[in-house]
């Protein structure tokens, strides 16, 4: 495809998408903002213009802040389009998605990936038992169907989204049978030095307190610098086995929810094989980008978590510039005029991100997660074990993309999301190599599954300009 429908196309309607979307509504420029949600909010908002007052409330103040967002962006004049899932886009920057079992394509000169985080994989023996879920699962079905885990739930992993949860579950009425908190000791100590500079962020070091003690006032057990963790049961969850201080314990439970912390979902900026990093800090990868959000393809840019994990408060200002990049690139805005718009996002970007040295630390996944025992399943999809995957590099297998021909890891319908760093990392101790030599696996479309028919029906439709007027809602 190669005219353009649109100034600038956003994927992903999160606080960074949306605050992007704002912005660029604000110079004129004619925008198209997508996201499979069927509404606007991202992770941290989800389904925040229609979740029950009830629920709204059990999720406090930060979630209401996307009431604010939702409605400019509903006002802004901006394209929307929900329920429109990305499933490729090309180098030239056509994006082709899937809205109602149809499949259509746009372009745009700027192309803005939202695209957010995901939930750093826990591969423990067992994890893989019916009840057992990512933390962020329950969340979900919180904020999106008003529902909660039923029976007795453990929490285990480390991160404040953990702790969240687990306030917000006790506050919806859940039974927690424990907390098992994965980090080790030593993150306590290298995250000291980063105290200082994380005490100008003292407000959210203060809701992290007020976690901790609502947790312990409701007698919820918790352990802390838990290891060997393993999940028993049969047909589903029957248990939670687990050392801590030296002790062996095993926790009752019909569920278990896990959760290491959120990575950037880097599918798409991989998918167009856009230059990355493997943080040494966050341990995952990420595109690199300029102060614009500019990746080393022209035009296509990373906005929020997408980019690094910095949180939803950070996610905005990070969407204000991509999108004032966005405009200089089309003429919209000199230097100079962009220069001072950017002002006020940096000094909040700047302002959010004193905490992150600090969380980084004390939150970092201990070792023992990314070196699963030999039988534990690294791919969920093509069950292949952390063992296999040793077996592979012992044969002579250099990286990612050699275990999937030969085993089908990350081959499976989840392209590889929910295995691609536990593999990376398995292969580089296994190697002595570092991740960065390693490699991650190749991303090709479509990015997520497609029936044939909605493929088929793109030769039909061919571009949005020949669809129905949007609604703009
Ligand atoms: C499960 C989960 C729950 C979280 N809950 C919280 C929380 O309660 N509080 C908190 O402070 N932080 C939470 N976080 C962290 C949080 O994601 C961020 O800090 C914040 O939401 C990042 O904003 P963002 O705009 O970068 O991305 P997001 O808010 O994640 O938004 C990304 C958007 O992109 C859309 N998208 C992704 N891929 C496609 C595609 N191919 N096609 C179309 N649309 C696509 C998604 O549907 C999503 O709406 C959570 C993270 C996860 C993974």
């Amino acid at each position: 495809m190669s005219a353009s429908t649109h100034d600038l196309v956003i994927i992903g309607a999160g606080p960074a998408g949306m605050s992007a979307a704002l912005t660029a509504a604000s110079l004129g420029m004619k925008t198209l903002l997508l996201d499979e949600q069927l509404r606007p909010g991202g992770q941290i908002y989800r389904n925040i213009t229609a979740v029950p007052p009830s629920v709204a409330a059990l999720l406090g103040p930060d979630y209401r802040h996307g009431e604010g967002l939702a409605a400019r962006l509903g006002r802004s004049g901006v394209e929307l389009r929900f329920g429109a899932m990305v499933w490729d886009v090309a180098r030239d920057l056509t994006v082709t998605a899937q809205q109602d079992g149809q499949s259509f394509q746009v372009r745009a000169p700027q192309l803005i990936a939202a695209t957010g985080a995901m939930e750093r994989a826990s591969p423990i023996p067992g994890w893989t038992l019916p009840g057992v879920l990512n933390a962020g699962a329950a969340q979900i079905a919180l904020k999106s169907a008003s529902a909660v885990p039923s029976g007795r739930v453990v929490l285990a992993g480390s991160g404040p989204l953990l702790l969240l949860v687990a306030c917000q579950l006790l506050d919806a009425g859940v039974s927690l049978a424990g907390i098992v908190e994965t980090s080790p000791s030593t993150n306590r100590w290298r995250a000291l030095r980063h105290l200082p500079a994380a005490l100008g962020a003292h407000a959210y070091l203060a809701k992290g307190l007020r976690m901790l003690w609502r947790l312990r006032r409701a007698g919820v057990p918790m352990f802390a610098a838990a290891t060997s963790l393993r999940v028993e049961g049969g047909e589903r969850v029957q248990a939670l086995a687990f050392k801590a201080d030296r002790i062996d314990h095993l926790l009752h439970a019909d569920v278990v929810l896990l959760h290491h912390g959120v990575v950037p979902n880097t599918q798409l900026s991989r998918l167009l094989r856009v230059d990355h990093d493997w943080d040494l800090v966050q341990l995952a990868w990420r595109p690199q980008v300029n102060a614009w959000g500019e990746t080393s393809l022209a035009g296509f840019r990373v906005a929020g978590d997408g980019a690094a994990i910095a949180g939803a408060q950070a996610a905005e200002p990070n969407g204000t510039l991509a999108a004032l990049g966005a405009a200089q690139a089309l003429g919209r805005l000199d230097v100079t005029e962009c220069e001072q718009r950017a002002a006020s996002a940096r000094g909040t970007l700047k302002r959010q991100l004193r905490i992150r040295p600090f969380l980084d630390a004390l939150y970092r996944p201990p070792e023992w997660l990314s070196d699963p025992t030999d039988e534990t399943v690294v791919c969920r999809c093509e069950e292949v074990t952390a063992g296999r995957v040793r077996e592979m590099a012992r044969l002579g297998c250099q990286g990612p993309n050699q275990t999937k021909f030969f085993s089908r890891c990350g081959m499976g319908p989840c392209q590889g999301r929910v295995c691609g760093l536990t593999v990376t990392q398995i292969l580089s101790t296994e190697l002595g190599r570092p991740p960065s030599e390693v490699g991650a696996y190749h991303i090709r479309s479509p990015l997520k599954p497609v029936p044939l028919a909605s493929i088929a029906a793109l030769a039909d439709t061919a571009t949005i300009e020949n669809s129905e007027p949007m609604e703009t809602t």
